[in-house]
């Protein structure tokens, strides 16, 4: 029972018009409307077709077969008075907006304001226009609701859920859980180096690839779980009706797979490696902020062990975690605080044993913590950011320590600094250093610069382009702790690089590892072929110096020769050089 409501003559306009709104009009008896056809096609409100309905399941059956953009229900009748009739409507028909027709105002306000309808017509009062407008203000005000409601739940770039509608949505997955006997899995997610991707290809691109990895992520879970995006390039999962944590691992692998493919993003191939902690309920904890802080924990922690991509968490978590946030909090100060130093480790010349130059490394002694190692800091700074000034903080010293040691006459040294990615990707890092050196009155020449080997390899052009530009400017640029990463010599060709430092890892096992003096030798001979020189670093006994001495390694540095050394400490060493010739034992190492 159905009509449209268009006024003569303008049928076949009607028939080209693409936005009708369908108004279901639901009342007891039929008296009203003819009136409010009448009223609407006498102001020529050709767009507004008009269905009835003499009940709710009359409504809900024109519901169901047309759709319907707006109800006009008549609460006058005995049938439709009452709150009740309301509620059912908007549970057979959600998000569909409701206009009530009623002869008392008082009533019909009351409804507004308690029920959640969204206008009122009082009987006998306007015209067509009135209705018309009371139906398109309906309509637009469900619409900015809908609207409201998905900015609140959604996120806008991959349309995903967001954190909002990630914390309802597990709370309903634990209740679930419960119910059904079932345990539920909680997946943290985030992608590494995905700042430097940022950074390095720009925003835009940034955005593209967040979208893409969202919809590869949907493509590893099924309809009831729930995948969410936090915010930057974190992500959760939460997947539901796990019997045993085992699926959830399963999932997770699923996750890295589809991840592996490269992406292409402006026009370029990237690769993310994800890192993901897991945490299951009930097993880890019973409350969602207990699972959530787990599940981010176990992601960290998947971080820093970098071999295996995912992480379940366990107990033992939570101490390192909190180290890390300690860490953290402390090195925001550090230095303003002043407390950072520098060490000098000597590199000798593998042939005679003299003093070529040193590594310049940087020494922390928190106020609260004690000495705290590079090695667990400068991650951290590298993800806060702080590497920034901390790094700039170490090429000032440098320079300005050569330039204490060159008026104090003492013969002329390299000091090599290490830079690490964030520095290496920030855009002005030539300059910086040009302004730091120009500052002390020194030369490229003077300060070498050790990069690692991964650095170069996560971004092969960008990391071209920059070494060039540093090379261009008089720069040797050392690949540092070389053989634990991608290992490409051929790759390496590629660019300008003066020298290789073979890792600590493989001289450490010399003589006994037969597998790494071979690794050593070859690339020893493959840097030869290639016009690279190699230093060999972390020597510490006579047969490691001897064996690298013998395949040809040009530089050396460890213990065998010198601990990292104070700034006075190693002014003294090249004031009075000592004789290492005397630990090097030529016969043996010469024959
Ligand atoms: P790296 O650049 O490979 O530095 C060599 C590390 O090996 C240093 O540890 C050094 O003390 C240690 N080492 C040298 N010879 C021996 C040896 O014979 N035996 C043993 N067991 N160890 C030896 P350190 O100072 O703890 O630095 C660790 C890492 O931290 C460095 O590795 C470097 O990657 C990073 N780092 C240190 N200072 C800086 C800095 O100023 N900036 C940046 N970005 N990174 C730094
Ligand atoms: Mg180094
Ligand atoms: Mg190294």
């Amino acid at each position: 029972m159905s009509c449209i409501l268009i006024p003569r003559g303008k049928a076949k306009d009607f028939m080209h018009k693409k936005t009708s709104i369908n108004v279901l009009l639901i009342q007891s008896d039929a008296e009203n409307t003819d009136l409010i056809e009448t009223l609407l096609a006498v102001a020529g409100y050709e767009e507004l077709v008009l269905h009835n309905a003499g009940s709710i399941e009359e409504a809900q059956k024109e519901f169901e077969a047309i759709g319907c953009d707006v109800i006009l229900l008549d609460i006058d009748g005995p049938k439709f008075s009452g709150s009740k009739t309301i509620r059912k409507l908007q549970k057979v028909a959600p998000m569909v907006p409701i206009v009530i027709i009623g002869k008392r105002e008082d009533v019909l306000s009351n409804a507004i304001s308690e029920l959640g309808v969204h206008d009122y017509l009082v009987k006998g009062v306007g015209d067509g226009h009135l209705i018309a407008r009371s139906i398109r203000y309906a309509i637009e005000r469900e619409q900015i609701q809908k609207n409201l409601s998905y900015l609140a739940h959604y996120d806008k770039l991959t349309d995903l859920p967001n954190r909002e509608l990630f914390n309802i949505r597990l709370k309903r997955g634990l209740a679930r859980a419960d119910r059904s006997q079932k345990m539920l899995g909680l997946m943290f997610m985030d992608l590494d180096r995905f700042k430097e991707i940022n950074d390095s290809l720009g925003h835009a691109a940034g955005d593209e690839l967040l979208v893409m990895v969202s919809k590869r992520l949907q493509r590893c879970v099924r309809e009831t779980d729930t995948i969410a995006r936090l915010g930057g390039d974190e992500f959760t999962v939460i997947v539901e009706g796990v019997r045993d944590p085992d699926n959830v691992a399963q999932v997770a692998e699923k996750i890295l797979n589809v991840m592996k493919e490269p992406f292409v993003v402006g026009g370029q191939e990237v690769f993310v490696t994800p890192s993901i902690g897991v945490t299951i309920y009930p097993l880890d904890g019973d409350a969602a902020e207990t699972l959530i802080k787990n599940a981010d924990t176990a992601m960290y922690r998947a971080k820093e062990e970098g071999s295996k991509k995912y992480q379940f968490y366990s107990s033992g978590m939570n101490t390192r975690a909190h180290e890390r946030l300690k860490i953290e909090a402390q090195l925001h100060k550090a230095l303003e605080r002043q407390e950072f130093s520098l060490v000098y480790q000597p590199k000798v010349d593998m042939i005679n044993g003299e003093i070529i130059g040193a590594e310049a490394l940087i020494r922390w002694i928190n106020k609260e913590e004690g000495f705290i190692s590079p090695v667990d800091f400068i991650p951290l700074a590298e993800v806060t950011g702080l590497i920034i000034p901390i790094g700039e903080w170490v090429i000032r010293n440098v320079c300005q320590q050569i330039r204490t040691w060159k008026d104090k006459g003492l013969p002329e040294v390299r000091i090599a600094v290490n830079l690490s990615a964030r520095q290496f990707r920030q855009g002005d890092l030539a300059t910086t250093i040009n302004g730091i050196l120009a500052q002390y009155d020194l030369t490229p020449d003077c300060l070498p610069l050790e990069i690692t080997e991964s650095l170069l390899m996560s971004d092969k052009d960008k990391s071209k382009q920059i070494l060039n530009e540093l090379k261009a400017m008089g720069f040797q640029i050392y690949l540092d702790d070389f053989g634990t990463g991608y290992s490409s010599l051929s790759y390496l060709k590629k660019f300008p690089i003066d020298a290789l430092k073979i890792d600590r890892s493989f001289v450490m096992d010399i003589p006994d590892d037969t597998d790494d003096m071979a690794i050593s030798s070859a690339i020893v001979a493959m840097s030869h072929a290639l016009r690279l020189e190699v230093v060999a670093e972390g020597i510490e006994t006579m047969e490691q110096y001897d064996f690298l001495r013998n395949i040809g390694c040009e530089e050396a540095q460890g213990y065998l020769f010198s601990k990292p050394l104070t700034a006075s400490e190693f002014e003294e060493l090249l004031i009075n050089p000592p004789d290492f010739s005397e630990t090097i034992d030529q016969e043996k190492t010469l024959s």
